[in-house]
């Protein structure tokens, strides 16, 4: 069972963002950038490119709602998404919001207080439809 598993589990807590009956999304614990929100599959597969087209479709349209809440909660330009999955063999697709090509560094992660990254949570959450 990979960490993200026992995260849909509630094995292991999250700041939960949306979930459906295939996808959840919840804060990375250590954000590029405040808001910064992965989503994944129920579905245990290590690389996003083994997911079935139908799969990787769906999982796109869910992010984008993600991203429209992220939007809505944050301010930023745009939403970036990317995906590099080197450390957790979950599929999983980063959401963050932006201003500037320099807030998408991922050799800069943040540390939020735990108050916070659960407020944020919960204004994204609310944002989401
Ligand atoms: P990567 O597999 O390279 O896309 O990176 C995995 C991402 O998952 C990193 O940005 C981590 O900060 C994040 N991450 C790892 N464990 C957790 C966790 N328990 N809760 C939230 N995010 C996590």
């Amino acid at each position: 069972m990979t960490i993200f598993s026992k995260i849909i589990a509630g094995e292991i807590p999250c700041y939960k963002i949306a979930e459906d009956d295939r996808f959840f999304a919840f804060l990375d614990i250590n954000p590029v950038q405040p808001g910064h929100t992965l989503v994944i599959p129920r579905q245990e597969t290590d690389y996003i490119f083994d997911l079935s087209d139908e799969l990787i479709g769906e999982m796109m349209k869910f992010s984008k709602r993600v991203a429209a809440a992220i939007k809505q909660t944050i301010p930023c330009r745009k939403v970036a998404m990317a995906v590099l999955g080197l450390e957790v063999p979950h599929a999983h697709i980063h959401l963050i919001p932006i201003s500037t090509e320099g807030d998408m560094d991922f050799r800069h992660k943040q540390e939020i207080p735990a108050d916070e990254m659960a407020e944020l949570a919960s204004r994204i959450a609310a944002n989401f439809s």
